[in-house]
């Protein structure tokens, strides 16, 4: 079979390589729909992933068909039309148990695609652990918004959780792209009160407002800490979600908090992020209150695996939110997804979200 595969750092190939095959509990699917996503970019050229010289098929946001399963896997089927999760675990490791399964067998470790297996770029892909991994597309959901729950939503969600927002809550999200805007609508459905988006690009603060967005703060006409504390009576927000930016953004979201507030951080910081920053993430003194000021920093990897995205299916079903809006760029058959992964790369102002639908 064919995929499209990192062969090496900066480099992107066709390969052929043999149909993986089910193993007890695995499952084997054929992708009906498959999304690049801003982390193969720098998978690819920002060295995001050091997969010491192995050649892995990318991709990581799919839904399809089941193809086959493995002889202990007890709730799927061949046919049955499946969302898989861009994390997809091992559940039964020690970091799963202890709550955290992001990071089973090793730091990031619930991240299979791509950094321990071959990825959904593919005629056909391999899932581990397909009874906690997969879940069932319902038959009346859109495949935009399917596959947007894969990855972009859980992630901008978990950005909203782990911001620990209360009903009422002032909150701003840094960085208004696919992941940022999941964000918002995260914010919005755990109530918070007004939602400072912050961003430029007009389809995205579009969106943003769709989703919840209550005043819209752009990072390119001024300083967003003084804008958002000129909104807020110079208090700050209770909490910022980080969905973009480098080092110098993440030191302003700690300056346009409260005391008590919480930094949750979604964004990728690599190298190139940290700008003047070596590679130290910078605490502002005084805006820490010297330490004091109670201001709680967390960063996640998105949740994953099958209760996680059947729960989001049921906020989707519900009709309270429709993720398929981030769709702005559309391609037929698999060999598309090269021209979407350089779409991506290359960022148009236009581009949210591609997508390429396989028959
Ligand atoms: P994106 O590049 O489409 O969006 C980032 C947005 O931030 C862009 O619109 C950009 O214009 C904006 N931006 C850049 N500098 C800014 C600044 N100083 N202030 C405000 N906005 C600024 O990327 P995305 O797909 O939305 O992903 C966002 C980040 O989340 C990426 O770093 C990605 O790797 C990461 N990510 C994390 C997880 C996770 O599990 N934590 C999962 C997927 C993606
Ligand atoms: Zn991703």
């Amino acid at each position: 079979m064919k995929g499209f595969a990192m062969t090496a750092p900066n480099k992107v190939e066709w390969i052929e390589k043999e149909k993986p095959k089910a193993g007890p509990k695995d499952a084997i699917i054929k992708p009906t729909a498959l999304a690049p996503c801003s982390s193969d970019i720098h998978t690819v050229w920002e060295g995001g992933l050091d997969l010491q010289g192995e050649i892995r098929i990318l991709g990581h946001e799919a839904i399809g068909i089941v193809d086959s399963v493995g002889s202990e896997v007890k709730d799927f089927k061949p046919g049955d039309k499946v969302i898989v999760p861009a994390i997809t675990p091992n559940w039964s490791a020690k970091a799963s148990q202890c709550g955290f399964h992001q990071h089973a067998d090793c730091l990031l470790g619930g991240y299979q695609f791509t950094f321990v297996r071959d990825g959904s770029m593919s005629e056909y892909f391999l899932v581990n652990d397909a009874d906690a991994n997969l879940a069932i597309q319902p038959d009346e959901m859109s495949d935009e918004s399917a596959l947007m729950l894969t990855d972009m939503v859980t992630t901008g969600f978990s950005g909203a959780e782990n911001a620990n927002i209360q009903i009422g809550d002032n909150v701003a999200v840094i960085g208004i792209g696919p992941v940022g805007l999941n964000a918002v609508a995260g914010a919005e459905l755990r109530g918070a009160g007004r939602i400072f988006a912050v961003g430029s690009r007009p389809d995205c603060i579009n969106i943003a407002k769709k989703y919840g967005a209550t005043d819209i703060v752009n990072y390119r006409e001024g300083d967003i800490v003084e804008q958002i504390l000129a909104e807020t009576n110079g208090v700050g927000v209770d909490a910022v979600v980080l969905a973009g930016g480098n080092a110098e953004t993440f030191a302003q979201a700690i300056q346009m908090t409260k005391p008590g507030s919480t930094i949750s951080n979604i964004n990728y910081f690599g190298t190139q992020n940290y700008k003047n920053a070596g590679d130290i993430l910078p605490i502002p003194r005084d805006a820490w209150g010297a330490g004091m000021a109670h201001k709680t920093v967390v960063g996640g990897l998105c949740p994953g695996g099958r209760v996680r995205m059947e729960k989001l299916v049921n906020v989707v079903e519900s009709g309270r939110f429709d993720p398929g809006l981030l769709i702005t760029h559309r391609f037929k058959g698999l060999e598309k997804v090269e021209d979407a992964l350089y779409l991506m790369k290359d960022k148009p102002r236009d581009l949210i979200k591609p997508m390429v639908k396989i028959d």
